[in-house]
């Protein structure tokens, strides 16, 4: 697959529907426009790849609506050089804009097959993680810790004391954790020394489960 002008044309406008819905970050709109959605997705699904949607990705998984990818990527507040750690790889559309924003991107996927698909497909886009792994998200990567922050891209029943531990002082955990209208709450949390964290909730969205730890 190719990327032409007429994807370049589509990606600008999808950042303004995401502009008009309130998405004010210039760094992540620009890696909006850069990064070729379409290249992320079964080609049958090509034609929608520059609406505000997920779509699925195999594995019983979804590449996350644009959408939330931004809001996300907004409340990390990434600064070029920021190491991030991402949970949840999946089709590694996150990933490519993270690394758009110019953050050292660490990635974490619990299933095989897209750890492999993406692993491989990523180099080949010309975008450069400074690591993917397989395993579990809950446990985050303590040997690359601690991050500047910490983004989880599927729906937690709790937030993981380990990714708590994994951040910089002044650093930012932002993930969707499950609330008890069956849908996730977006919560982000500042670390504001070594045992006191500041909570904020930014309303609902969807995600597919963090799935536990098969170990
Ligand atoms: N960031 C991805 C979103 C994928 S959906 C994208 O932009 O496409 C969530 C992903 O989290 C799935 O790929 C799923 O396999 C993965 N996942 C689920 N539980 C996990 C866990 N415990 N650790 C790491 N990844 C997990």
């Amino acid at each position: 697959m190719k990327d032409t002008a007429k994807h370049q044309g589509l990606r600008n406008q999808l950042a303004a529907v995401l502009e008009q819905k309130g998405i004010t970050d210039k760094n992540v709109l620009e890696a909006i426009k850069k990064v070729p959605r379409h290249l992320f997705l079964n080609s049958s699904f090509e034609d929608y790849a520059y609406q505000d949607k997920a779509f699925p990705i195999g594995a019983g998984q979804t590449i996350s609506q644009p959408y939330t990818v931004a809001f996300q990527s907004q409340l990390l507040q990434v600064d070029k050089g920021h190491s991030v750690l991402e949970i949840g790889t999946g089709s590694g559309y996150q990933t490519a804009v993270l690394y758009a924003m110019g953050a050292k991107v660490f990635s974490v996927e619990r299933q095989n097959e897209l750890f492999k698909t993406t692993s491989l497909l990523l180099p080949k886009l010309g975008i450069r993680p400074k690591h993917l792994s397989f395993g579990d998200g809950y446990k985050g990567l303590p040997n690359f810790a601690p991050f500047d922050s910490v983004i989880v891209t599927a729906a937690a029943p709790f937030i993981p004391k380990p990714l708590m531990a994994q951040l910089k002082i002044g650093g930012r955990l932002v993930i969707p954790v499950d609330n008890e209208q069956g849908v996730q709450t977006m919560t982000l949390l500042i670390r504001k020394n070594e045992t006191q964290f500041e909570k904020h909730e930014f309303g609902d969205f969807r995600f597919v489960p963090l799935l536990e730890n098969k170990n």
